[in-house]
């Protein structure tokens, strides 16, 4: 099966189960794949799921000559892009996105969480100036309780983004939830939608912590 788009309210969620993107996703998950691997692996993985992601890109027709005649093509019609990731681990996601839409601007934004209020406080956010002319892919790996992610898409609406779809590699129910609410016209793309939380917030089974895989830090 290719991807299943289900709607939920009015937010949609896009659950990638491609079979490429199944096989790889296995290898993420795998606790003895190795840095140099999943690094590789997250970014192949990003690329899957923004092909399912830009799938609904307006096109225009326009005439093109081929080296044996004319003819009428479709091209993507000037529709612009701005790809956020989420620091840290939302940057191991970044040339995925750009291996596709090359043209894209690019955001940060830096999030940590407070101890005592357990919310999200922006640390860092530096975003495209005509992000108003463009649609926001959000990139978070890990949608878990979904307080940073709805952190990183409420800064990037406030911004003026003309839409916002969300892009994680792992989703647990409770995060999609959250995002659903507080988000309703975002849609999530997703490689997996899991059990649930544990106990320390963490995705299970999931894959453990994206960013401490990502860049071997540990
Ligand atoms: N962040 C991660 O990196 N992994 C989880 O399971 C949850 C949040």
């Amino acid at each position: 099966m290719a991807a299943v788009s289900q709607t939920v309210g009015t937010g949609r969620l896009i659950h990638v189960q491609h079979p490429l993107v199944q096989h790889k996703l296995s290898y993420l998950r795998d606790k003895d794949t190795p840095t140099v691997h999943f690094r590789k692996l997250v970014n192949e993985l990003t690329l899957l799921l923004t092909y399912e992601a830009t799938k609904d890109m307006p096109t225009e027709e326009v005439e093109i000559e081929t080296p044996l005649e004319r003819m009428t093509a479709e091209r993507i019609s000037g529709k612009k892009v701005a790809v956020c990731p989420v620091l840290r681990a939302g940057v191991g996601m970044l040339d995925g996105v750009l291996s596709l839409v090359s043209s894209a601007r690019v955001g940060f934004i830096g999030l940590y969480r407070d101890e005592e209020t357990l919310e999200p406080v922006e640390y860092y956010v530096k975003l495209p100036t005509d992000l108003a002319e463009r649609d926001a892919i959000v990139l978070d790996p890990m949608l878990a309780t979904g307080n940073s992610s709805a952190a990183a898409i409420a800064a990037v609406k406030e911004a003026g983004a003309q839409s916002v779809t969300l892009v994680c590699l792992v989703a647990a129910p409770e995060g999609i939830e959250h995002l659903q609410a507080e988000h309703p016209d975002v849609t999530i793309v997703t490689a997996a939608i899991d059990r649930k939380l544990n106990e320390r917030g963490y995705i299970v089974p999931g894959l453990g912590d994206a960013g401490d895989r990502l860049y071997g830090t540990k």
